[in-house]
């Protein structure tokens, strides 16, 4: 079976392991390059940005993820994740870099202090027609996305919250804080689906 990694830098770990095991997969937590090599999908979870970035040099695994996202690994990162997924972040601390790959430009902390966190439904219907409930925690914003990607969820106001681009998928918000595994299982559907084109 397709190994899954979660980033274990910073953040929340335990509940991307929980639904992914949840899902049947064998999901691990990863924090060091030999055990980055031998995943074939991980998800990058919310926390800090700055932070995971921080330890993911600090670890030296910064590299090693680079590498396995210009290779095709399929990646899901949710909030700090998405951050760490765009190729450019706005309002970033100074001196924190991305891991890149998602061709897209990410806002940190989009919301004012008012909407700092707040949950709503969103619409999705690449994912079928229950809409997803969403939860936002000082959430980034996807302010504007390359021709190779496709939006699947906006708020209201027409802010992108969820992108695809192939085998890589950001959210703005926490699927795996409120029973939703939809992203999940869409995210392991890529890891199968790569891991059987490796093998042809
Ligand atoms: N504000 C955080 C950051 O910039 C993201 C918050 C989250 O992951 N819930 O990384």
């Amino acid at each position: 079976a397709p190994v899954v990694g979660v980033l274990a830098l910073q953040g929340d770990v335990r509940e991307h392991l929980a639904v992914l095991r949840a899902l049947g997969a064998d999901a691990r937590p990863v924090r060091r390059p030999e055990e980055i090599s031998a995943i074939d999908g991980l998800v990058i979870p919310g926390g800090e940005s700055s932070v995971i970035d921080k330890l993911a040099r600090a670890f030296g695994v910064q590299q090693s993820l680079r590498d396995r996202i210009a290779d095709g690994m399929p990646v899901y990162g949710t909030c700090a994740g998405l951050i760490m997924l765009a190729d450019e972040i706005r309002d970033a601390i100074a001196g924190q870099q991305s891991l890149g790959g998602l061709d897209v430009v990410v806002r940190r902390n989009a919301f004012g202090t008012q909407l700092d966190s707040f949950e709503t439904d969103i619409a999705m219907p690449e994912l079928g027609d229950e809409p997803v409930h969403a939860v936002f925690i000082r959430a980034p914003v996807v302010e504007s996305v390359g021709e190779g990607v496709e939006v699947i969820g906006r708020l209201d106001d027409g802010r992108i919250v969820a992108v695809e681009q192939g085998p890589l998928m950001g959210t703005s918000f926490h699927p795996e804080v409120t029973g939703e595994h939809r992203f999940h299982a869409r995210f392991l559907q890529k890891v199968a689906d790569s891991v059987a084109s490796h093998a042809r």
